[in-house]
């Protein structure tokens, strides 16, 4: 908690900020999935303008696993609904804890989402180097689910910056030609002022060898090339009052 009180301590929108003007500097794209009752007008239209993605978190940051079906949808529409009002055009969503069932699937069908970016750090899905569809109800998911990338900016938190980024380049140095990855980067994380040369050295890094930054909807859409890696992240509290209320 006294981290996270001192993560907010930065304004969200100087944290984003410090994102985008690393992001511009490598034509690097970011998809952003965001928890829809803490969205706001401005911060939609911040990202929306500097090219990067919206991606739904869900309505609240809650645990979707075990939830009656009825609830998933009315969440998961409803976050439809809030962010297209703010003018977001949404195809792709990533449960909150990365909390999945049967009925998430089911709830992520009905609706046509076009991908799932739900981080599969389990060890079956490791080998996964390209979107894949699930299977649900005996038939494929309409929507793709994404591989991603089991080490996260969390463990920024435990290890010293050099060792992590060390991690994440042997990670991209070793995906085959056609490969994929999701990375999985928090905001309010990796946008302050201590994390931004990581990120600047990771991004750097990848432009470098020649791979590509797209949004998972650019990669759905065949938009790029291969191999890519895509940069994701949530955002689940504009301000330590929005964490306080979640716990
Ligand atoms: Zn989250």
């Amino acid at each position: 908690m006294l981290r996270m009180y001192n993560y907010h301590r930065t304004p969200f929108e100087i944290i984003l900020q410090n994102i985008f003007n690393i992001l511009e500097k490598y034509e690097a794209k970011f998809t952003f999935s965001i928890v829809a009752s803490i969205a706001k007008q401005d911060l939609i239209e911040n990202i929306m303008k500097s090219g990067h993605e919206i991606a739904s978190h869900s309505l609240y940051h809650v645990k979707h696993k075990g939830l009656p079906f009825e609830t998933q949808l009315h969440y998961i529409s409803k976050s439809l609904e809030l962010l297209s009002n703010y003018g977001a055009n949404v195809k792709g969503f990533r449960a909150p804890y990365n909390s999945y069932d049967a009925n998430t699937f089911r709830c992520l069908n009905k609706l046509n989402f076009t991908y799932d970016a739900g981080v599969r750090r389990e060890e079956s899905y490791r080998k996964i180097l390209q979107p894949f569809h699930l299977i649900v109800d005996d038939g494929e998911s309409r929507f793709v689910s994404f591989p991603v990338f089991n080490i996260s900016d969390e463990s920024l938190d435990e290890l010293p910056q050099q060792i992590v980024l060390e991690k994440f380049l042997e990670h991209i140095n070793n995906l085959p030609e056609n490969g994929l990855s999701v990375l999985q980067l928090h905001p309010i994380r990796i946008g302050q002022k201590k994390y931004l040369s990581f990120l600047d050295k990771l991004v750097s890094h990848i432009t470098t060898i020649g791979y590509e930054v797209p949004t998972l909807t650019e990669v759905v859409n065949k938009k790029c090339t291969m191999p890519a890696i895509c940069l994701t992240g949530d955002i689940d509290c504009l301000s330590f009052n929005d964490y306080l209320k979640r716990i």
